[in-house]
């Protein structure tokens, strides 16, 4: 994170990493400089370098829910209950790790809180402080070697690379300090292992064991292929948001807005929406995209499970799009050719004007003056109009004295100037001297400021509205 205000006496700093922060230029670059990573994996010390754990759990899993399923048959009440168990455990990690506890979008009662932290156990994704720990530092530290889940390492390193190998360098630092001391957290972190067990295979083998006698069933399709599911959509929040859409909000890093993502991850796909504005319950912002993880807490919000959900003001959400749209509003206006500016162009007496344009087509308009050589016969109200003003002032005739030409017209016009007529374009800005075409554009802050000296504009007037902040 670049410092861009010193924050040395701020009484905010509250942890060390922030008060270090303020004293150097960039934290990021600080410590990649100052701190070794890991050596590089090579395939002579792969084996080392593996997370055995991870390893096991990742490859186990979709082992056990191939071989499995191909031996099992699947009977539609497991499968119903598969699907549900699906969404259960998912929502434990989207509304109960994710939006919960890692961003603290919205309040949760204590039962929610228990039914998210046992629900997000049976993902089998590591602890709510494991995982919450590593996504502030995905949020704060995005693109860069201190997120955990790179995404600037390729796809696959953040879907799973980032699990089955032990990491190069530790996350970037991340305020956890209310997740140490959140009992929910703390109780889920010490009987984790149990929890797993009970939730990721126990349970989803005793519901259909008892209710329909299916206990197979349930160990193999709500137990192993749901978990194989659970664990590669909620994956995709790391690897597919990062790679696949669009960036309606910000294109500075790499999290991106698809409606596929978000179907395979419970309604995260909108990830360039959350990455601006993580603090906000939702991922999605219009009723119609898909988003039922918003939709779960929304619901337990009206049954007073959940209250003081997170928004950001709409008006900031707004002026991200219309920064986006307005990028890519410049980049097309950049790619078209223009007209020659006034003070580009050689500035030319009536007599010469006049002498010249025996010579070559000349005409002029709105003081500009026009080489129309390559333009009379193809002149739609027909060449004679044309030869008719040459060496003459055609203004008026070109705006509705003979014939009011459309904007497509003028913007064509514009185009051929080769001069300016000296004293010729009037002082005020007049719509007549500027094409249609560029009435309205887009300029950066700095060419604004440059030309019209606008920000000093703004400190000398200081003076005279001297008073309280408003
Ligand atoms: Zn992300
Ligand atoms: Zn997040």
């Amino acid at each position: 994170m670049s410092s861009v205000y010193p924050r040395k006496s701020s009484p905010s700093a509250s942890t060390t990493t922030t008060a270090k922060a303020s004293e150097v230029d960039n934290y990021v670059s600080h410590t990649l400089k100052t701190t070794k990573p890991l050596p590089p994996i090579t395939w002579s010390n792969l084996l080392n370098e593996l997370n055995w754990l991870n390893v096991a759990i990742l490859t186990v899993t979709p082992t056990v829910s191939f071989v499995g399923a191909y031996y099992t048959k699947l009977r539609w009440e497991t499968a119903l209950f598969a699907v549900a168990y699906y969404f259960f455990t998912g929502l434990g990690i989207t509304a109960g790790y994710h939006r919960f506890w890692a961003h603290r979008s919205y309040q949760a009662s204590k039962f929610l809180q228990y039914f998210l932290a046992i629900a997000g156990a049976g993902a089998v994704e590591g602890s709510i402080k494991w995982w919450s720990r590593g996504h502030r530092a995905h949020h704060r530290y995005t693109d860069t070697e201190l997120d955990p889940y790179n995404a600037g390492e390729g796809f696959w390193y953040s879907h799973v690379g980032w699990m089955l190998l032990k990491p190069r360098r530790k996350p970037g630092a991340a305020d956890v300090s209310d997740l140490a001391k959140d009992p929910v957290v703390r109780w889920q972190h010490k009987y984790y292992i149990p929890l797993i067990l009970l939730m990721s295979i126990a349970v989803p083998t005793i519901i259909p064991w008892l209710c329909w006698g299916d206990a197979r069933g349930g160990y193999v399709y709500a137990g192993f292929l749901r978990l194989l599911f659970v664990h590669h959509s909620t994956f995709c929040v790391n690897s597919l948001a990062h790679w696949l859409g669009s960036t309606p909000f910000d294109d500075k890093h790499s999290p991106r807005d698809h409606f596929v993502t978000a179907l395979v991850t419970i309604g995260e796909g909108y990830h360039n929406f959350h990455h601006q504005f993580p603090m906000d319950y939702r991922n999605a912002i219009k009723w119609y995209e898909y988003d039922p993880t918003k939709w779960f807490i929304w619901v337990c919000s009206l049954m007073g499970l959940a209250s003081h959900l997170k928004v950001f003001p709409d008006n900031e959400v707004r002026k991200g799009q219309l920064t986006m749209q307005l990028k890519r509003l410049r980049e097309t206006q950049e790619s078209l050719a223009w007209p020659s500016d006034s003070n580009d162009l050689p500035v030319v007496s009536w007599d010469s004007y006049i002498e010249q344009s025996t010579k070559r087509p000349l005409i002029l308009i709105s003081g500009f003056i026009h080489d129309v050589g390559s333009f009379i016969e193809e002149h739609p109200g027909g060449a004679h109009w044309i030869v008719k003003y040459i060496g003459k002032d055609a203004t008026t005739a070109f705006f509705g004295g003979v014939y009011d030409h459309s904007n497509a017209a003028h913007n064509l016009l514009a185009m051929k100037r080769v001069g300016v007529l000296h004293n010729g374009i009037p002082l005020a800005v007049d719509d007549k001297a500027i094409p249609p075409s560029q009435r309205l554009k887009i300029a950066r802050y700095a060419e604004l400021s440059s030309t019209t000296g606008a920000s000093s504009a703004t400190y000398s007037d200081v003076d005279e509205k001297e008073g309280l902040l408003s």
